[in-house]
């Protein structure tokens, strides 16, 4: 067994390639600049007793619009408080909230625990506008320039009642301002014209980042986080970085593959946090390209096994129902025996089968995912044929246990496997 504290490492501060944001926040996004500097501009009347503007941010993500907004935000609170000016910022993330109630349930909480303390309770059995309206009472409570961040908004679906109410509030002694974050496109323009004027009175947009932008996002947590590592001169972008623990190709291709997804700083970062622990933990004295490989196979393999564990009940039943023939040994089987199977199952679960087509659709969608591999049928009447796209040890160990919900049928599939090896 490994004791601690006896191994060398390549790392001199570990957090800062966390790509979790509690752990580490950058303070220098050079990428963002023209981003920071609209936020700048919509939230600086705050600073001449004015109302700072609504302001409504979207892009994918991964592009920094969180990070972003709470470093101007910081960088405001700083001012304010040097200049004695009374401003609240309160940040209500709402990824997992289904609708505007929901959404407003915490951001009551959010802004108690700014006046009380932490420890408040979520309200419950409240109608809707008696909701808002105790909302608006805490914020007139606190007073003062306020800016509420609705992080991942799009959560809310098309229930827009909180962006249409909020910013026309107008509560008493308060200069309010909203500020809308959404990671879905299509949120935006789905926007209630209403909705959309009042709080994309400064629309703010993040585009994904280039392999170059990754390449210097990554060689900057680089820096802070492998030791030995830093820029040659002042200019700060990976060509200028030296290092004794990263060989040269490592950092770029984690940007490229990276870039070839979604410009998504997260994954980028992960991915290569990922390929550093892999070189640290084997005791190997630099990061290079085939760790940066391996950590991406190792993430795809992760991300494989979870999309498995949360598929929805039907998708479940269509892998369970492929990786039930696959089991018995062949490598890809046409949709009708798929099907067939797929009927059993739902008997012994005693639900209602989807139509054959309807079916289908399951299949396509689990291919898509990576999680089924397919073979388009060529010519008339010919099916398709699908297969696993992991060993079938994978897929089966990622089923539903014994007790939840298709356990049972779970559990005739894990026997069949154990019998035929
Ligand atoms: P979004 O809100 O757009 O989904 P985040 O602001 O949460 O994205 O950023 C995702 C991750 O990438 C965070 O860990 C953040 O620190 C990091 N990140 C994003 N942009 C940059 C940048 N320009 N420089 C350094 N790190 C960044
Ligand atoms: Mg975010």
């Amino acid at each position: 067994m490994k004791a601690f504290g006896d191994d060398d490492t390549i790392f001199r501060d570990m957090d800062v390639l966390n790509p979790n944001e509690q752990t580490y926040q950058p303070t220098d996004l050079p990428e963002r600049t023209e981003e920071l500097d609209q936020i700048h501009s919509a939230l600086r009347p705050a600073t001449m007793g004015s109302t700072p503007l609504n302001i409504l941010v979207y892009g994918q993500t991964g592009q920094g619009k969180t990070v972003s907004i709470t470093l101007k935000t910081n960088q405001l609170q700083e001012y304010a408080d040097d200049a004695d000016m009374d401003l609240t910022v309160v940040h209500v993330p709402c990824k997992g909230m289904d609708n505007s109630y929901h959404a407003l349930t915490h951001l009551y909480k959010e802004i108690r625990e700014k006046r009380l303390g932490p420890g408040e309770e979520l309200p419950s059995g409240y109608q809707r506008k008696a909701l808002l309206n105790m909302v608006l009472e805490e914020l007139q409570e606190i007073g003062g320039t306020i800016i509420v961040v609705l992080d991942e908004i799009d959560a809310i679906g098309d229930d827009d009642y909180i962006l249409y109410e909020l910013p026309r509030s107008n509560p008493n002694g308060v200069r309010l301002s909203i500020i809308g974050i959404t990671n879905d496109l299509q949120f935006r323009e789905n926007l209630d014209a209403d909705v959309r004027s009042s709080l994309g009175e400064d629309e703010v947009k993040f585009d994904p980042y280039d392999a170059n932008q990754l390449r210097n996002i990554l060689s900057r947590r680089a820096e802070g986080a492998l030791r030995d590592t830093h820029f040659r001169d002042k200019i700060r972008d990976y060509e200028h970085l030296e290092s004794e623990v990263l060989s040269s190709d490592a950092l770029p291709l984690a940007a490229a593959l990276g870039a070839q997804d979604t410009g998504d700083a997260r994954e980028a970062i992960r991915l290569f946090f990922r390929a550093a622990r892999f070189a640290d933990d084997n005791g190997e004295t630099t990061v290079t390209e085939a760790h940066v490989r391996a950590a991406r196979d190792f993430l795809e393999q992760k991300a494989v096994e979870s999309g498995i564990q949360t598929l929805p009940q039907q998708k479940m039943l269509a892998l369970m129902s492929t990786t039930w023939h696959i089991s018995k040994g062949e490598s890809s089987v046409a949709t009708t025996p798929i099907y067939t199977q797929y009927k059993k199952m739902c008997d012994v679960e005693d639900i209602e089968p989807l139509s054959n087509r309807r079916f289908r659709d399951r299949l396509n969608d689990l291919s898509d995912s990576n999680i089924l591999t397919k073979k388009r049928g060529r010519g008339r009447g010919k099916e398709n044929k699908y297969g696993l796209a992991v060993d079938v040890a994978t897929a089966v160990e990622n089923l539903p246990q014994k007790n939840e919900r298709y356990g049972e049928v779970a559990e005739i599939l894990r026997k069949q496997v154990e019998m035929g090896n």
